[in-house]
């Protein structure tokens, strides 16, 4: 540590995933670090709430890319397991078809490809010929568009990165997810399967370019896992790792304004009070934090008019009962996927046979739920909030859910609802100022939606950063940690 350092502040605005680790990375580094959170705990869209003996983790269930928080203990010479310990998944997920069809989606890629062979009319050879093209696509871009800034010349200049950029021919960015997996596969059932992981950047496969074909490799060969304490752990051990390096954290505390003069970042105002900072990392959409605590700045409109990623409707549901078929993550699909895709893509609506994603943690934790109980989290994919009649839209759609999954589990599901919460795009937007309630930021339905992403830094204001969803790299636990981690290699 340099005294220069020592000397230097951050403030950091708003503690969710990006803005805890950006936090953390930065204290490893001796500097000053205060972050100022609207809410009145951390977390942002990754919290929990109890209900009725019901815990819920209110936002993300599916971790994967844990050694990006592990890193984090490890650069504060910690023992990551001393702080947050997680399982790794045999069964990532169970899907479920209209056709009565049931497929389990193991971790081993052997075995996976055996499965889908036994339940679709596809081989297995297609399947791991399809997980080598996306292991492929994986090798070539995650030096650049995940791990480094696209928007720095020095990020280019490496062997690395100048051997992948000349096979960028290889990462299938012509096509759409959907007509690169209509080439692999002959069964709509396999072609579902694979499209969904559109749905994990909250993308319409639809559009998306297939080099998110990348996204199965993430899964298969670096696996999906459990946080022991539910996916909340993953917050409160990285709050609590901040705390002991010695970030100070203000609840309750929503920025109002960021101070800037002679093209250098000043500080914040939270209230009526200034708070001074060599250094401001904003956390909150890149949208907002345009809009709302930049003042006199011009607005860069050709990023933040694009299209945002979809949002989610939940239903978290008590359950009385349990269900031996279901497991931690399982899908219902919907039978016309394309029909579902342009309902929400095209007209900003709900399909009236939307694909379910239900998540049930006390499979996993039993305390989640009481004895003899399940908590369901009940979500499918909706637009971003443009003003739609949301109550319409949820009564419709909550009705259709549960007709499904009584067809579909062969139990009448309604009685069994003792508790009910939900949530929707509208208190996703007000509670963690994610604009249009989108969970991922812009979209990546554009073949160069990547490098139309808000970059980490912003040339007009020295000392300003962004971190989180809705800047460079994306959306998703796993991302929003990379965009700290590139913010570090700026100090
Ligand atoms: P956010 O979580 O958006 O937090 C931003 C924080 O900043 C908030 O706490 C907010 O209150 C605060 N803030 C904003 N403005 C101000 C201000 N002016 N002053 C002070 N504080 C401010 N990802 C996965 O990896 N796996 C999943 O399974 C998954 N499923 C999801 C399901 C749902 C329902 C949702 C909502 C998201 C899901 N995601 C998933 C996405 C993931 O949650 C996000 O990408 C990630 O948590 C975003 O983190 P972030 O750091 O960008 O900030």
């Amino acid at each position: 540590m340099t005294a220069d350092h020592r000397e230097k502040t951050v403030v950091v605005i708003g503690a969710g995933i990006a803005g805890i680790a950006t936090a953390i990375r930065l204290a490893v580094k001796g500097l000053n670090v205060s972050v100022y959170e609207a809410n009145s705990y951390p977390g942002g869209k990754l919290t929990e709430f109890v209900s009725s003996g019901f815990r819920f983790d209110a936002g993300p269930s599916l971790f994967t890319m844990p050694q990006y928080v592990d890193e984090l203990f490890r650069l504060a010479g910690k023992q990551p397991s001393d702080y947050f310990r997680y399982k790794k998944l045999d069964t990532v997920c169970r899907y479920f078809y209209e056709d009565g069809t049931r497929l389990t989606a193991w971790a081993d890629p052997e075995k996976l490809a055996d499965e889908i062979a036994l339940n679709t009319r596809d081989t297995r050879e297609s399947v791991t010929r399809f997980l080598k093209k996306s292991r492929e696509i994986y090798d070539i871009t995650h030096h650049i568009f995940l791990e480094k800034s696209l928007h720095r010349l020095g990020s280019y200049l490496n062997r690395q990165t100048l051997q992948s950029v000349l096979r960028f021919g290889q990462i299938d960015a012509f096509r759409t997810m959907n007509q690169a997996n209509a080439s692999h596969f002959h069964d709509s059932k396999t072609r579902r399967f694979f499209n969904r992981y559109a749905t994990y950047n909250g993308s319409n496969p639809y559009q998306a370019p297939a080099t998110l074909n990348i996204i199965p490799h993430l899964e298969q060969h670096f696996g999906a896992y459990f946080p022991e304490g539910g996916m909340h752990a993953i917050t409160s051990a990285l709050v609590r790792l901040a705390e002991e390096l010695g970030v100070e954290f203000h609840y309750q505390s929503r920025v109002d304004e960021i101070l800037y003069n002679h093209g250098e970042v000043k500080g914040v105002r939270v209230n009526e009070a200034m708070i001074p900072a060599s250094s401001v990392i904003s956390n909150m959409d890149v949208w907002f934090t345009y809009r709302k605590l930049l003042k006199g700045i011009q607005l860069p409109e050709r990023i933040l008019n694009q299209e945002r990623s979809s949002s989610a409707l939940i239903f978290y549901w008590g359950i009385k009962g349990t269900f031996k078929e279901l497991d931690l993550h399982n899908i219902f699909f919907s039978e016309d996927y394309e029909k579902e895709f342009s309902a929400i893509w095209k007209k900003k609506s709900i399909d009236i046979d939307p694909t379910i994603y239900l998540n049930i943690s006390s499979k996993f934790r039993e305390e989640d739920a009481p004895k003899g109980s399940e908590n369901w989290f009940v979500m499918i994919n909706v637009p971003a909030n443009e003003g739609q009649d949301w109550d319409s839209l949820i009564a419709e759609a909550r009705m259709n859910i549960i007709k499904k999954l009584s067809r579909m589990l062969k139990r009448d599901i309604a009685p069994l609802i003792a508790v009910e919460e939900i949530l929707d795009p509208r208190q996703i937007e007000s509670r963690t100022s994610s604009y249009q309630g989108s969970l991922y930021g812009t979209s990546s339905n554009g073949r160069f939606a990547a490098f139309l992403r808000h970059p980490n830094f912003i040339r007009a204001i020295k000392g300003l950063y962004f971190a989180g969803g809705s800047v460079h790299p994306g959306g998703g636990i796993p991302l929003a940690l990379l965009s700290a981690k590139i913010i570090d290699d700026n100090f």
